[in-house]
């Protein structure tokens, strides 16, 4: 598997697992797991592959962009793409074509941020399991996540339910921004923060996306970050002392 961050070496979720359970087992503190969704619970590659496939068949491309319509059919998504330039590019597309790539964003952005489009999504291997043995030491879970609750609530809901993640919205809840318009970093801060204020609890977060990490990082250092290293931003780099993971099989060699 080609990691995005060849200085961060990986490490084994078992690790990780073991430390959440033993401060579980000792009841010293109450703890909370945090997982993001999008590239650190779920791949989202499959959901962008079938978004740019649709939008080959929407009528604007066909009219203003018939010539490159058969780039589309060779478009295959990686674990670690970040937006659709990359795969367009990829898949033939000139890098010149500003106009295309101007009107793919906003087709892309209306499907990519919906409830249709996430039920693509797929869990990282061992994922499912991994939370739900969090889940069977009784620690609170909660889904934290950059999806805004107008457009993917309801199918963020749905998709957890499909693959079995816990979700009973007391022990396991999701949390999405209230208004789309929001910053993820700062939403994510704000709402870690309080929660910390009023539980007094010790907090696991799971992220892949630097900038969110880097935030949580320099503002709430008691929380224990773990970077799921499959896709970014690239606006900045992860810490380079930060727990690192690839994928979360707890009986990997
Ligand atoms: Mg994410």
């Amino acid at each position: 598997m080609t990691k995005l961050n060849p200085g961060v070496k990986p490490r084994k979720a078992i690790e990780i697992f073991n430390k959440i359970k033993d401060l579980a087992l000792t009841k010293k503190t109450h703890s909370v797991v945090v997982f993001d969704l999008d590239s650190t619970l779920f791949d989202v590659a499959p959901r962008l592959e079938k978004v740019l496939i649709d939008v080959a068949d929407e009528p604007i491309i066909k009219e203003k962009f018939p010539n490159v319509i058969p780039y589309f059919k060779n478009i295959k998504t990686q674990r670690n793409d970040w937006g659709f330039v990359d795969v367009l590019k990829r898949a033939g597309v000139s890098p010149d074509h500003h106009d295309l790539f101007k009107t793919v964003r906003t087709l892309w952005a209306e499907k990519f941020f919906s409830n249709e489009y996430i039920h693509h999504d797929v869990p990282y291997q061992g994922s499912v399991e991994f939370v739900k043995k969090i889940d069977q030491l009784q620690i609170p879970i909660v889904y934290l996540t950059g999806r805004d609750v107008k457009r993917m609530e309801l199918g963020s809901r749905d998709v957890l339910k499909k693959w079995d993640f816990p979700l009973d919205d007391q022990s396991s809840r999701l949390v999405l921004k209230p208004e789309r318009s929001m910053d993820d970093a700062l939403f994510k801060r704000d709402w870690l923060h309080s929660y910390m204020t009023d539980h007094k609890t010790s907090v696991f977060l799971f992220e892949n996306e630097p900038v969110n990490i880097n935030l949580v990082a320099k503002e709430l250092p008691t929380v224990e970050l773990v970077f799921f290293d499959s896709t970014h931003s690239r606006m900045e780099a992860p810490p380079e002392e930060i727990f690192t993971l690839v994928h979360y099989l707890l009986d990997d060699e």
